[in-house]
Order: structure tokens, then C-alpha cells, then sequence
């Protein structure tokens, strides 16, 4: 069985403070925190408090169907933010993870077309990601259980499940 990162809510809580620091320190105040969603929301959240920004987007994308599968290449889901909303701001984007790097570069190439500044953050970033986060909490080369993925979706108790999807 493959070595895995474990990462529970209470570690994370410790990583996005100290991701966020170091965010300070570096004397970036970002005016946007753009999540992908769904594992960035949370990293984008604790940023946004950490950082004093009030503002968050969300950007939806799709790649992992499931632990190390993918689909051929990230795609943007409707509905894309309106660039008339970056339009002079400095943005961050928030992630939990920079594993190939894709989704990322998706992202932040869509942003140096609409915006004035776009800097990245994420939890962990893999050797391998193509793209180099500005902000990386951590870096590894193992499956990263989160903690709001490690656990299969809840459903009415009871009953049997929906369906079965294995869990990320
Ligand atoms: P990338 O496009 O960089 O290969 O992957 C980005 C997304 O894939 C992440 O935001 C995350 O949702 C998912 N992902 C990539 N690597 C891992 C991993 O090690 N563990 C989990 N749980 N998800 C991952």
C-alpha cells in the first residue's frame, strides 16, 4: 500500500495560518482570493480571514475522478467569473494542492489575460506540478487525504448509499 499525507482539520487549520504569514510577510494583500472549488474553498476561506480580504470567488473545475485517475485535461466549468469583476485587482488563487499542476495553470492563465496581478497558494505542491506556486505550505510527492474528502459522503441513515464513488 502506498505511503499516504494525512492531513487532519486541525492541521490544517495550523498550515493555511501559517501559509497566510507567510503571505504577509511577503507584503502581498491580495484585493480577490479565487477559490477552486471544491478543495480550495476551504484553503481560500482560511486565507481570506487570515488576510483580512473580504472578498471570495469561486471558480469550478474538473479533473480527479478518483485517487490518481483523471480526466484528460481540467476543464473550467460554467459558470466562468466575469473578468469585468478582476479587472485592476490583485488576485490570489487558493488550492489545496499543486499535484500535475494543471488545474492551477488553467486557472492562473485565465487571470494574466483579466487581471492586474495573480499569485498562487496552496497547501502542497508536488515536484512534479508544472506550475510554481508563489505560497506552498508544504511539499510532497504521496496522496494527500484531506480531511473533507477522506470520508465518503454522508446519506440518510439507514438507508443504503446513492451510489458508490470511491473517496479522494
Ligand atoms: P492537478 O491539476 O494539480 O493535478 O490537481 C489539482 C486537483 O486534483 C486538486 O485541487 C485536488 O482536488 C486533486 N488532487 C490532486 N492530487 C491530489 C492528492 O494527492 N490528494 C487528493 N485528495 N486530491 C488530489
Amino acid at each position: 500500500n502506498a505511503v499516504r499525507e494525512n492531513l487532519t482539520y486541525e492541521r490544517f487549520g495550523a498550515a493555511v495560518r501559517e501559509l497566510a504569514q507567510t503571505i504577509a510577510d511577503d507584503g502581498y494583500q491580495p484585493d480577490v482570493v479565487l477559490s477552486i472549488a471544491r478543495g480550495g474553498v476551504f484553503v481560500a476561506g482560511g486565507l481570506a480571514y487570515a488576510l483580512d480580504c473580504k472578498n471570495i470567488h469561486l471558480v469550478n473545475v474538473e479533473f480527479y475522478t478518483g485517487v490518481g485517475t483523471t480526466l484528460e485535461m481540467p476543464v473550467m466549468l460554467a459558470p466562468v467569473p466575469n473578468a469585468i469583476d478582476f479587472t485592476d485587482k490583485k488576485v490570489l488563487i487558493a488550492d489545496d494542492v499543486a499535484d500535475t499542476g494543471k488545474t492551477l495553470k488553467l486557472v492562473h492563465d485565465f487571470c494574466l489575460d483579466h487581471v492586474a496581478e495573480v499569485r498562487s497558494a496552496v497547501i502542497y505542491e508536488k515536484s512534479q506540478s508544472l506550475v510554481k506556486c508563489e505560497y506552498v505550505w508544504k511539499r510532497t510527492d504521496e496522496w494527500i487525504h484531506f480531511p473533507w474528502s477522506v470520508l465518503p459522503p454522508v446519506h440518510k441513515s439507514g438507508e443504503a448509499p446513492r451510489e458508490n464513488k470511491e473517496a479522494l
